[in-house]
């Protein structure tokens, strides 16, 4: 992967230390899965959220309901997941207004 891409221009050992630089510059603590659950039929699916977005419309596999974030919830997961986005677990803002999302 990357060390193909230094390859020819740099030593193997550089490109290690690149690399450890590329993934300390990553959030290595998040959770990425979340179960959510769905307010209209109950079910529950585990669903990997991006790092560096949020899902907004979220469609319920069993009963088709399409589902939104509640008020003041940035996704989704913010609403109805079983852990908190990933911007949310940074406590950084990702989209709009990211302050405050909990559980209702
Ligand atoms: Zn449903």
């Amino acid at each position: 992967m990357i060390t193909r891409l230094w390859h020819g221009w740099t030593t193997t050992q550089n490109a290690q230390a690149y690399e450890d630089l590329l993934r300390s510059s990553m959030p290595l603590s998040l959770i990425l899965e979340s179960a959510v659950s769905c307010p209209y039929c109950g079910h529950v699916s585990v669903e990997v959220m991006p790092t560096d977005a949020c899902v907004y419309f979220y469609e319920c596999a069993r009963c088709r309901a399409l589902l939104r974030p509640k008020p003041g919830d940035c996704c989704v997961f913010c609403s109805y997941g079983s852990v908190k986005c990933p911007p949310e677990q940074e406590a950084r803002a990702c989209c709009a207004s990211a302050v405050g999302g909990r559980h209702a």
